[in-house]
Order: C-alpha cells, then structure tokens, then sequence
C-alpha cells in the first residue's frame, strides 16, 4: 500500500486559487479535497458538500468535544474546521488530499501533520493584484483596500510553504501544481512497498 500525502494549498483572495484548484481537480478527477464544516449561513450559489458542509453551532461544538476536527477557527463570529476523518482516511489508505485553507489554518496543520506538502498560489505582481482585486467591481474602494492589506499579510509568510506557484499564465499555474503532485508520487517514501514486492521472497 502506498502511503498517503496530505496538500495544504494556501494564497490570497485575487490569487486564482479557486479556478486553479477547479482545473487540477477536472485533470486529476482521483484526489480528494477536504471539505470544511463551518457554521456560517450558506450564501447565494453555494452548494452544500461542495467545499463547505454548513452545520449548527452545536454540531460544529460536539465534533471539538470529540476531536473530530484537525484544525479550527474563528472568524466573524462562525466556526471554520478541517474535520479530522477524510484526511486520516487518506494517510492510511494511500491517495492523496488537498486542504484549502489560509495561512494561519496551515500553520495549525503542519503542526499536528508532520506529513504534508504545501503549496501558496502567488499572484504575479502587486499590480496584477491590485486589478484583480478592484477589478471584480463587486466590492467598496474600502473593502478592496481591506483584502489588499489581508492579501500582502498572507504574501509575507508565503516562505512557510514548501512550494510557490506563481499564477500568471492560468494553464502554467495548473501544470505547475500537477507536477507538484506528480512528483510526490514517484517520492520513494509513497513508494516503499515496491521494493518487498518487486523482489518477492528472494
Ligand atoms: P468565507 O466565509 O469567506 O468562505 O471564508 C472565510 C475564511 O475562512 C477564509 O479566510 C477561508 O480561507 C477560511 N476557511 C475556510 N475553511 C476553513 C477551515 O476549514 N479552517 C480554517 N481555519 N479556515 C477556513
């Protein structure tokens, strides 16, 4: 059995972290993603199970008293958790998870993991940030200006990660995160029981 490899993938908002996960999935429809439980109330277009399951303040409280969660936190008053199960699923049974999660949430993982690979989705430029985010023309002048300060917060500790994607050309950033995962796969450690079985009872 092949062992395991849990991916935290991490970047700010204007980053294209979403739409370059979507195409890493549709290429490599056998990885699985860990879906978080949160307690906030589900806005218009999201799905339940998708890549939030939105559970009761109760629930989310009874799973933290039965450490079912790998991770958790608050924000703006509603529970954010990484329920424990899937990923231990993955680390026994082989294959491989991804983690979408921020800075802070993947420092608290790699703390409990010592296993993980992790990835931060950097966009090319201040400029191209700074368009990206303003040019979505959905937020306040003062709200673009709030997620550019969380973005550059987040930009700062990029150097806690193993990997950096920078997302200029869409199609490069998705090769470059396959080939991350591609190169995982053929790491001796996820390859160990070859060797028994290659050279049988020899
Ligand atoms: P939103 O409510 O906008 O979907 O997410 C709010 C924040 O919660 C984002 O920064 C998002 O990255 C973070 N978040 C989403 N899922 C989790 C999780 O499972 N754990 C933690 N710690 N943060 C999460």
């Amino acid at each position: 059995m092949n062992k395991g490899s849990v991916l935290i993938v991490s970047g700010p908002s204007g980053s294209g972290k979403d739409t370059i996960l979507k195409k890493v999935f549709e290429a490599m429809p056998e990885i699985k993603f860990s879906i978080s439980s949160i307690t906030r109330a589900m806005r218009p277009g999201e799905v339940e199970g998708e890549k939030y399951n939105f559970i009761s303040r109760e629930a989310f409280e009874e799973m933290l008293k039965r450490d079912m969660m790998l991770e958790h936190n608050e924000f703006v008053g509603n529970y954010y958790g990484t329920p424990r199960g899937p990923v231990d699923s993955v680390l026994e049974n082989g294959g491989e998870i991804i983690i979408e999660v921020d800075v802070n949430g993947a420092a608290n993982i790699r703390k409990k993991l010592s296993e993980t690979v992790s990835i931060f989705i950097m966009p090319p430029s201040f400029e191209v940030l700074k368009n990206r985010l303003s040019g979505r023309g959905t937020d306040s002048a003062e709200n673009v200006e709030k997620r550019m300060n969380e973005a550059l917060c987040e930009i700062a500790r990029a150097d806690e990660y193993d990997y950096i994607v920078v997302n200029d050309e869409l199609d490069k950033a998705v090769d470059d995160v396959i080939t991350i995962i591609k190169n995982l796969r053929l790491k001796t450690e996820r390859q160990k029981y070859l060797i028994n079985e290659v050279l049988g009872k020899c």
